[in-house]
């Protein structure tokens, strides 16, 4: 059989979030970036969720190392629960790895980092990996040229086409060419503002929208939040205030010690003796807060100071003009609207839509996506970073530029695709999909996040009954403790009855069958009125 690189999709396909992608070849793989998602609401008390590994685990002895694209939280934030077990190096650019950094710390997770520079090529196995430049919301973004023994797989990771980035650090369309020119058998494309038209706005924009603020509100303090990890944004704030002569308060843990990190490792510039510890001593318009909190995170400080829960002498009011220089990320509308309704109680003038420039997206539009396919011109495409559709129409794209709709495919999570110069085809399924971190990672998560659903929608009942075996009955009553569920007198009666009956049924049972069926009976007794309690039976043998 003709030898193929093989491409196995471990999550970040038909979704946005969690990112992870093992290539393969003979005895080698490497992983591709190692990242999280944020827990949805339908998984309740969830910290995050990250990729089944089941594949790589049973591979380890070909695993040779992992490479970063960047230091988003969805491409960096499963390493430090997988990096150690895994024991290989990981690679990534300074802030990427900075950032990665503090996270092992917190975990006290040993893992070797090695630091790469724009343009440098790793071998790992028989794969060499060349990162390039590219633009996103954050620096030290890179795509990845991935030599293998059958070709280039080329993976673009976040990146827009920013003409004006503020580091003067554009995207490397001029070597990205050079890679196209001398052939890619593979694209991997990331697709999540496809459905957009146009070119992304540069994050330079961002600075004026956030000039006129600074501008219109001499006489307020102005509180900015933004995400900490966007290095640029945070830079453009940090210029603003010197510019006005404010000085700046970082609000939120996280904030901090983001900061510091992006300027240890020389992404963020940070004007002499414009950050303050506390805001004593600066006159309120003479003040910026930049906070955490964009997402509308219940312990932010956006939020808190939202609820006038910050503390630190800080109460929001009508001097006060509050900008999210952000986007809800689907799924987190609702908490970004009630941090903002909360805002406007307070009094503070808020400011939150895009029509004021206040944020940019760091994902490339349609006209950019465009771009980058007539330069990397692959052989085989596959639509990567996004849900289906935005997959179905980046695979549509690519074709309007040149390449063969025969040499598309859509992947899924979980699937292993061969190629070779022959063809793409996918060639089987491997174990994947999600896994629960709450504190740590859950084992069997999957059920463990089915019971919390069904506790919050429908309750907990818990049966007491004690089981004579000479008699094959219960003595006694049966006692029922209910949380959550509406248990009436006649379905108290119901569920006695139901009991009763479960275990005087069969007179030749053990006592776990008979534990069994009472669950049943009881669970019975809810079914009509289609609720689904969690019960625990709990049946005692005299
Ligand atoms: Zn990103
Ligand atoms: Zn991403």
């Amino acid at each position: 059989m003709a030898k193929t690189v093989r491409v196995v999709f471990l999550g970040g396909v038909g979704e946005i979030g969690k990112n992870m992608t093992a290539i393969e070849y003979d005895d080698d793989i490497i992983i591709v970036d190692c990242g999280a998602e944020f827990p949805h609401d339908d998984s309740p008390g969830i910290d995050a969720i990250i990729p089944d590994v089941t594949y790589i685990r049973e591979n380890l002895h070909k695993l040779r190392g992992i490479v970063l694209t960047h230091g988003h939280e969805d491409h960096i934030g499963a390493v430090q629960y997988y990096g150690e077990e895994f024991g290989v190096p990981v690679y990534g650019t300074a802030l990427t790895l900075g950032l990665l950094q503090r996270k092992l710390g917190e975990r006290n997770a040993p893992v070797k980092l090695v630091e790469v520079k724009e343009g440098d090529t790793i071998t790992l196995g028989c794969f060499s990996v060349e990162f390039i430049k590219v633009a996103h919301s954050m620096a030290g973004a890179c795509a990845l040229s991935i030599n293998t023994p059958l070709g280039v797989v080329f993976v673009t990771g976040d990146f827009k086409i920013d003409r004006s980035p503020i580091d003067n650090k554009k995207t490397n369309l001029k070597r990205i060419k050079e890679i196209g020119d001398q052939g890619v058998l593979l694209m991997l494309g990331e697709s999540t503002n496809v459905e957009r038209k146009g070119r992304s706005t540069s994050e330079k924009v961002v600075g004026q929208g956030l000039q006129k603020i600074f501008e219109d509100n001499t006489d307020k303090r102005i509180v900015i939040a933004c995400f900490a990890s966007s290095n640029y944004r945070v830079q453009q704030i940090l210029w603003l205030a010197e510019k006005f002569k404010r000085k700046v308060y970082l609000a939120g843990r996280s904030m901090k010690s983001i900061v510091e990190v992006a300027s240890k490792v020389g992404e963020l510039k940070i004007p002499k003796g414009v950050i303050v510890d506390g805001v004593g001593k600066t006159a309120p318009e003479k003040l910026v807060i930049i906070a955490t909190g964009t997402q509308g995170e219940r312990d932010s400080a956006l939020s808190k100071l939202s609820k006038d829960d910050f503390g630190k002498g800080i109460t929001l009011g009508e001097k006060d003009v509050v900008v999210l220089s952000s986007t809800p990320i689907p799924g987190n509308e609702k908490s970004v609207y009630e941090v903002i309704n909360n805002l406007f109680r307070q009094g503070a003038k808020v400011v939150y839509d895009s029509m004021n420039d206040v944020h940019v997206s760091g994902h490339a539009y349609e006209d950019e996506l465009r771009i980058m396919l007539e330069h990397v011109r692959p052989k085989y495409f596959m639509p990567v970073h996004g849900e289906y559709r935005h997959q179905f129409k980046h695979v549509e794209l690519a074709v309007s530029t040149g390449v063969d709709p025969k040499n598309t495919a859509i992947p899924n999570v979980g699937e292993v695709w061969g190629v070779n110069k022959g063809g793409l085809r996918q060639h089987s399924n491997v174990t994947a999909g999600n896994v629960y971190v709450d504190g740590d990672i859950i084992e069997d998560g999957a059920c463990v996040v089915r019971d919390r659903r069904a506790l919050a929608e429908y309750g907990i009942l818990i049966v007491l009954a004690s089981y004579n075996s000479k008699t094959h009955s219960l003595d006694g009553d049966v006692e029922i403790i209910a949380r959550g569920v509406n248990v009436t007198d006649e379905k108290h009666l119901d569920i006695v009855r139901a009991v009763n009956k479960a275990v005087n049924e069969d007179e030749t049972r053990q006592l776990f069958e008979i534990t069994g069926a009472v669950k049943k009976a009881v669970k019975k007794q809810f079914y009509r009125d289609r609720q689904f309690p969690v019960v625990i039976p709990v049946v005692i043998e005299d």
